[in-house]
């Protein structure tokens, strides 16, 4: 037997994913149970499986800020989650280069959020303004003032990108998502504020669960036009009312969603209980996905309470913005003027293992003028912190399955947060 010259043996290529078509392309196994609501289990994808709980890293437009793809493998980030406001006027190109596993680059799993966020950031529900936390995009543009209009069919806004007005519903968001692709969709739906009383979340809710059955309607034409199965989760809002959220949990529950996304705008003391409400009405057997936080002392709750994966721009933002993550609490880079102290002794990321210093790192962010310097601080920054909350949910996961947890939660907060149990933020 001859061996066949390297040009006629098939190209392998070890990143490129085995697509499934059949309908068992997305499932859910739970692992261990905690003794209330938590767990550790692994949701299969067609482009390969998520080991929870887990974080997923915020690639907003199909790239995670100033970390490459091969940083997010080395850093063990599991799945990239984008968005589908944001990569909208793109989809069509990522559908037509099979999705975006093959446009990003990131062969993982992948999760859209659905653009409803994005769209109630830029303005107001019902002639109501919307007061958001995160107003990012809105405090760089002009167009503070131009609001979003909610309306049966879904939210008319004017984008500040364009500068056009704009129409997204759960249609739109749907045939959008499909087009690009990911492994996991988010149902759309309307996120209330803090501000929004009783009534008005009554009001919206109701809306979202209409939107929540289009969704599904029309998720189902297009969930295989790429030639795997896209899933699709039911977003759950109601605010702070137990009554409203458990309502929505068992009408979402008994539909047919192959997951669900916990969404609203929390206060932090409510979260728990928020979340509690929310899984004990779910069906267990479906994976559960906290959208937008990630503080330690959120995240950990959240396990307690059923959320099986999380997402958050918060790790690299606050990189940018010189806050670094530590074991003894968040570290603010500017008062560490020539220190040679590591971010953190114990963490095993590629910026600490080489060894760059607070002073190191200080001295890089302050570098406003050398674009190079800068850029490189927001690199080996981002790689930080990320590799800080990915390694927190490792260690909650091993945690876990040891019967360990409880433990684990309490020594990490009280080394976190000192004796005051609060982050502060
Ligand atoms: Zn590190």
């Amino acid at each position: 037997m001859t061996t066949p010259e390297v040009s006629e043996l098939p190209e392998i290529k070890e990143s490129e994913p085995v697509l499934e078509t059949s309908d068992n392309s997305f499932s859910f196994e739970i692992e261990k149970r905690l003794n209330g609501l938590g767990r550790a289990g692994i949701i299969h994808t067609p482009h390969g499986d998520i080991h929870t709980p887990a974080f997923m890293c915020v690639g907003t437009r199909g790239e995670v800020p100033f970390v490459s793809m091969e940083d997010l493998h080395e850093i063990g980030a599991q799945a990239m989650l984008s968005n589908g406001y944001h990569l909208r006027n793109a989809s069509e190109d990522i559908a037509a280069q099979g999705g975006l596993a093959q446009w990003s680059g990131w062969s993982g799993p992948t999760l859209t959020d659905s653009g409803g966020f994005q769209v109630m950031s830029l303005g107001s529900g019902m002639g109501k303004v919307v007061a958001m936390e995160n107003q990012e995009n809105l405090t760089n543009t002009p167009h503070r003032e131009r609001l979003a209009h909610v309306t049966e069919d879904g939210i008319r806004f004017w984008d500040p990108v364009i500068e056009r007005e704009d129409f997204i519903g759960p249609r739109e968001s749907m045939e959008i998502q499909c087009r690009i692709g990911a492994d996991i969709h988010m149902a759309f739906d309307e996120l209330t504020s803090l501000a929004d009383d009783y009534d008005y979340n009554k009001e919206a809710l109701a809306r979202t669960e209409r939107w929540a059955q289009t969704s599904l309607e029309v998720h189902r034409q297009h969930r295989d036009d790429l030639g795997y199965r896209q899933s699709l989760y039911g977003v759950l809002q109601g605010g702070r009312w137990e009554d409203l959220r458990r309502a929505t949990a068992r009408k979402l529950g008994a539909m047919d969603f192959d997951g669900y996304g916990l969404g609203g705008a929390f206060l932090k003391d409510d979260l728990g209980e928020i979340l509690r409400w929310c899984s004990e009405e779910l069906p267990e057997d479906k994976p559960r996905h906290l959208l937008g936080l990630s503080h330690p002392d959120d995240i950990l709750v959240g396990i307690s309470m059923g959320a099986d994966t999380f997402d958050c721009v918060a790790p690299t933002r606050e990189a940018r913005h010189g806050r670094v993550y530590s074991l003894d609490g968040p570290v603010n880079l500017g008062p560490w003027k020539d220190s040679d102290r590591l971010i953190d002794d114990e963490c095993d990321c590629a910026t600490c293992r080489a060894g760059w210093t607070r002073g190191q790192l200080r001295e890089l962010w302050k570098s406003r003028q050398d674009k190079e310097k800068l850029y490189q601080y927001f690199h080996l920054a981002s790689v930080h912190n990320l590799r800080f909350i990915l390694r927190l949910m490792e260690q909650a996961r091993v945690a876990i399955l040891d019967g360990t947890f409880e433990e684990f939660k309490e020594s990490f907060l009280q080394r976190y947060y000192g004796k005051t149990g609060s982050s502060g933020t």
